[in-house]
């Protein structure tokens, strides 16, 4: 969802294919395939300026094993030169493009080379200069045959924490990743600040006294194992918990921030659940959850009592969900919502499910509405 914020707001678009004959559930690791997942679109958003960028998953016909997914990312951005295709998956390869300044480390692929190994799977890439990239790789997932998947404990929503205020500051270069912390905390109740780099987070720490602060290791100017020196060193921020954030792949980062100074350590890219299990142990929160569990089933018949709107929004309602693109789904919320305040349980409910970002709950729910006007 982050991916396709950043690529709506860019003017992209994002187009997610849905393949019919996939099973409905897989086993393998969910962490490593999404992170790989995240660099590979993340990638494509960074370097395509016009066009679009489209995610195809499927099975392999041609392959050995049954089981062997295949996962594929196509842009129409910049491409890459046959001489920088070489090398590029090896560490610290970035490639220069005049004229551009685009945020990176060079080790977005090498991680993402070295995930895909872990898998036990295959990393491809394909690329014309000036027409786009296709960066694809396999892995052997079996097919799960109950298609429910892990079980787990039944979703709570945290809303918010009981005692005081706390103030947290997210210190990264990158605007996205502090957005997408500043996402999660804000709404909770945490007075949350921002700084661009260690040096700078540093002389926010001084003024802003905050009770956490969360550490991107590499950044430009400071890094993120140097102000975590300074402030262990500095008697008035001593006592603050610093919890560093980087890349897992490589093993250490995660020592070298403890080495440090860190209380603590968090893969990237940042999970919300664990972000708020970090938060709970270093802080001593209480969380205040939402009254009612999130319904763990589709909603059923009986939720079709609610008024709704005319057939046609329905059916757009019904396309952008197909389509993934949450932003026009709130915008018609939010028209709805305007229409008339009879509509207004329908668009809660609409509203609700939309921020579970499971489309295919929100699809379930309209389709509810179709048969009945049909
Ligand atoms: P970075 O953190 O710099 O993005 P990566 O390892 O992810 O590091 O990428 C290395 C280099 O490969 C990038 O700097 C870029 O030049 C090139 N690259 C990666 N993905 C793409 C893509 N989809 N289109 C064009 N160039 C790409």
């Amino acid at each position: 969802n982050i991916i396709q914020v950043r690529a709506e707001q860019s003017g992209l678009s994002f187009v997610y294919h849905p393949v019919s004959a996939l099973p409905t559930g897989v086993r393998g690791d969910e962490k490593r395939l999404r992170q790989i997942l995240l660099n590979l679109l993340g990638n494509a958003v960074k370097f395509t300026e016009t066009g679009g960028i489209v995610l195809k998953v499927g099975y392999d016909d041609s392959a050995s094993s049954p089981n062997l997914l295949r996962f594929q990312v196509e842009d129409t951005g910049c491409g890459i030169s046959p001489d920088n295709l070489e090398g590029i998956f090896h560490p610290f390869q970035q490639v220069y493009i005049p004229k551009r300044h685009i945020e990176g480390t060079g080790l977005g692929l090498a991680i993402t080379k070295k995930l895909v190994d872990l898998m036990g799977g295959h990393l491809g890439v394909s690329s014309t200069p000036g027409q786009g990239s296709t960066f694809w790789f396999t892995v052997d997932l079996p097919i799960v045959e109950d298609g429910r998947g892990p079980v787990r404990p039944p979703d709570r929503k945290i809303i918010g924490y009981r005692r005081d205020r706390k103030r947290i500051l997210v210190v990264d270069d990158k605007p996205g990743n502090r957005g997408v912390i500043v996402n999660l905390l804000v709404p909770l109740g945490f007075d949350v600040q921002e700084a661009v780099n260690g040096q700078e987070g540093l002389a926010k720490a001084t003024e802003y006294s905050p009770h956490l602060i969360l550490m991107d290791l590499i950044m430009p100017v400071m890094d993120g194992i140097e102000a975590t020196r300074r402030v262990r060193q500095s008697p008035d921020l001593q006592d603050i918990v610093v919890i560093a954030s980087s890349a897992s792949a490589f093993e250490f980062n995660r020592q070298d921030s403890l080495a440090a100074g860190c209380n603590d350590f968090l893969p990237k890219p940042v999970l919300a659940d664990d972000l708020f299990e970090k938060l709970r142990t270093h802080l001593g929160l209480e969380w205040v959850y939402e009254a009612q569990p999130l319904p763990e089933e589709p909603p059923q018949v009986g939720a079709a009592m609610l008024v709704a709107p005319p057939k046609d929004t329905i059916l757009t309602l019904a396309d952008l969900a197909a389509k993934g693109k949450i932003t026009d789904i709130r915008q018609q919320i939010a028209q709805i919502e305007q229409s008339g305040i009879e509509f207004h349980p329908f668009a809660a409910e609409l509203d609700r499910l939309s921020k579970t970002f499971d489309m295919d709950q929100l699809t379930s729910f309209l389709n509810l509405y179709l048969e009945e006007k049909e």
